[in-house]
């Protein structure tokens, strides 16, 4: 029919093949091909049924993000208006029977619902993921599912975006058989079967059993409303799918069509869809680094040495093991030893509890950990990562220890989270080895990794670190070697930032409540009671902040820290933990910051939501923009794929950078100077930020107009 699709026969059923790699998009070809095809089956009348099928491993997995991505900024987009040719597809007098493999996803499932049968391959998955980009299914699917697998399963399906398999999708009536074996075979057993009916094929748009009434629908609605909030708080267009599953019980098909157009149109023109699509693509841009090509040599990685079986080291061992990996795990002390192992054991527990991995799937992993208090072993490892304290001596000392010890071609990581990755290798003989394998706590659920480049690090080891990423899921972003490097050198000025407003008369509990509200994982008090108060002392201690005469410390934390107040490990830091690890506002801790606020001469008053999230997220901002014109951030969007990923900044906002960018930087620009003339040198604007608030660009663009 053309490249994309092709039509063949056997015997009396024509099939159709979807050919577009690598997962069959619904790229512009796609649909007309798919349109010649179905015609040019229904024209020969040595057919009698069709099968629709996809080469390679999947069905079609969706629409095109590319051309969705120019729909979301206003560009000229070729999304294809399927409409035509799903009605071509139902009205098709010869059986059309969709035959499901790999990911059904999105515009895919939305084809295939068209179909009068659906079959899929045992391990197939099929789902409506729409709104991980903003959007709610746009070509039908809101009206053909619930028709299919009733108002509840589909109102589940288009809020969370979560697939279901295909045992699933045969018991809710997704499909209507799983299929053993060759799938062509078995979709053409299926054909042949349909076409000995005599009943003409049924349409699912003509299915209403399943729909319900509005009246009795209502608590399912607002179910699925509650659903949208407690999965996607605060999202858009989950809600907007609700309302469109709402519109098929409502409405007419046709009319509850041009409904679910509506809807769509109005989540694409979303800030929400911009900011999940920037995000999407972001993501897959951060392994394009200069000096890396295809050609870069990457080094195999099977066997991974790991030193420091605390809290990091245990659960980079099971990222590792996940990963299928064999670790040797060494500790200093048998003690840490033990509780490592004993934790990892827990934590596998936990997730045998919760139906994730199966006993005999976690006995296998745990056998290829090898707790050790020795290098036995280190020298055939590929991979050594360091996770031992953060203490320049004992990582400088170990380091030694380990160049003596390593294979040629082994890559030497660390996972400390501020120090100065030269100066760690400057004891190894082979600097170019070592790198940062920075992973965020549970680096076993974790999914960034900032992958930080010293200066000697080889392209060869850096391309391995980003090959460790994708093996081990996760998203590596590579940073340069600065205190903090790109996360955590933002986090600080933010952090500090929330300490001054409690100073100035906010409360831990209202500053952290207007962040949640903002979209933020967790606030910021909660999370450094998380982190360890004093491992921030520590840290602040080590990077010499408020070091130079005359500048305002904050001064409170400092107090909860001589307190022994080190946050959840205590059961008391910025809050009061029950055993529950809830978090209860500490009148103790309010009275402290007042008082301490008075003595110091700080005037008190009151803060809105809004002064909250200026003052902490353009400091996140300002920082950001400093170490993209340093080059310590290769991108804006790599700041954002850190702060979305590890930090907890709602995806729906695009990162900080997106967020500054949607908020317009002029806004920004002039708060920052603002903030500069009531506060003094730590609101120093960012050049490049102001530079690109003056010329009214955004940090897109900049990165577009550099292209890196
Ligand atoms: P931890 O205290 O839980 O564990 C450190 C382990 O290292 C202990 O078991 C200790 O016995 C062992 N150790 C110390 N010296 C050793 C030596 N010479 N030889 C062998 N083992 C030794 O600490 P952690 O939280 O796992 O942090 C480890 C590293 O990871 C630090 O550099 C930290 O900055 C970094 N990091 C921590 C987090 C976090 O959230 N905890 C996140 C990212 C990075």
């Amino acid at each position: 029919m053309n490249a994309l699709v092709t039509l063949a026969k056997h015997d009396a059923i024509a099939v159709i093949t979807v050919d577009n790699p690598p997962v069959n998009a619904l790229s512009p070809g796609v649909p007309e091909g798919l349109e010649a095809a179905i015609a040019g089956a229904n024209a020969d009348a040595a057919v009698r049924g069709i099968v629709v099928i996809g080469a390679g491993r999947t069905f079609i997995a969706g629409a095109d993000i590319k051309e969705l991505e120019s729909a979301a900024w206003g560009q000229p987009a070729k999304l294809p208006a399927l409409h035509d040719l799903l009605a071509q597809i139902e009205n098709s007098p010869k059986p059309v029977v969709m035959a499901l493999h790999g990911t059904t996803f999105g515009g895919g499932l939305e084809v295939a619902m068209a179909g009068h049968y659906r079959v899929a391959a045992r391990d197939g998955v099929m789902g409506q993921p729409e709104v991980n980009l903003g959007i709610i299914p746009g070509a039908e699917g809101t009206q053909r599912l619930p028709r299919l697998v009733g108002v509840e399963k589909a109102i589940d399906m288009c809020v969370t975006g979560k697939p279901i398999n295909a045992a699933d999708a045969l018991s809710c009536g997704l499909i209507d058989a799983v299929i053993d074996g060759s799938l062509l075979d078995g979709a053409l057993a299926f054909a042949r079967d349909a076409v000995g009916k005599s009943a003409a094929p049924v349409k699912t748009s003509s299915l209403h059993q399943k729909l319900g009434t509005p009246g009795g629908n209502a608590p399912l609605y607002g179910a699925g409303r509650a659903l949208a909030a407690k999965v996607r708080r605060g999202a858009f267009a989950p809600v907007k799918a609700v309302e469109a599953i709402e519109a098929a019980v409502s409405l007419p098909f046709d009319a509850g069509c041009q409904r679910e157009r509506e809807l769509f149109a109005e989540c694409v023109a979303s800030d929400q869809a911009r900011a999940l699509i920037h995000a999407f693509f972001a993501e897959r841009a951060v392994s394009k680094i200069p000096g890396i090509t295809k050609d870069t040599t990457v080094r195999p990685v099977g066997k991974v040495a790991i030193i420091g079986a605390g809290t990091m080291g245990g659960g980079i061992a099971m990222a590792c093991t996940n990963a299928g990996l064999n670790v040797l795990l060494k500790d200093g002390e048998q003690s840490s030893l033990d509780r490592g192992m004993d934790t990892i054991r827990k934590n596998y527990d936990v997730s045998v509890k919760r139906g994730r991995f199966t006993a005999e799937g976690i006995s296998e992993r745990m056998s290829r950990i090898h707790p050790q208090p020795d290098y036995a072993g280190f020298d055939s490892a590929d991979l050594i990562i360091e996770a031992v304290f953060e203490d320049m001596e004992i990582k400088k000392k170990i380091f030694a220890e380990i160049d003596g010890i390593a294979s040629v071609n082994c890559v030497l990581g660390t996972n400390t989270s501020t120090l100065n990755i030269d100066e760690i290798a400057s004891v190894t003989k082979r600097p170019e080895a070592v790198v940062g394998l920075h992973f965020f706590s549970p680096a076993n659920v974790m999914r960034l990794l900032e992958i930080v480049r010293g200066r000697a690090t080889s392209n060869e080891v850096l391309a391995t670190a980003l090959a460790l990423a994708k093996k081990l899921n996760k998203v590596g972003v590579v940073a340069g070697n600065c205190p903090g490097f790109i996360g955590n050198r933002m986090m600080f000025p933010y952090m500090y930032e929330a300490q001054f407003l409690i100073e100035e008369g906010a409360t831990p509990e209202q500053a952290d409540k207007a962040l949640t509200d903002f979209g933020m994982a967790m606030g910021i008090f909660a999370v450094d009671d998380m982190a360890g108060i004093d491992v921030a002392w520590r840290v602040r201690k080590a990077l010499g902040h408020f070091s130079e005469p005359d500048v305002r410390r904050p001064l409170v934390q400092d107090m909860l820290f001589e307190m022994g107040r080190y946050g959840q490990k205590t059961g008391r830091g910025w809050y009061i933990y029950g055993a529950d690890r809830k978090a209860t506002p500490d009148p103790e801790v309010v009275e402290l910051i007042r008082t301490t606020a008075a003595g110091a001469g700080i005037a008190q008053r009151t803060f809105t939501a809004e002064e909250i999230i200026e003052r902490t997220v353009y400091s996140l901002i300002n920082e950001g923009a400093r170490l993209i014109e340093e080059g310590f951030a290769l991108r804006a969007a790599d700041i954002d794929v850190v702060y979305i990923n590890g930090y907890g900044f709602p995806a729906r906002r695009g990162g900080p950078m997106m967020y500054a960018d949607q908020t317009g930087l002029a806004k920004i620009a002039a708060r920052i100077a603002e903030f500069h003339a009531e506060f003094g040198a730590r609101w120093t604007p960012a050049p490049l930020l102001a530079r690109l608030a003056a010329e009214g660009k955004t940090f897109r663009q900049y990165d577009a107009d550099r292209a890196v």
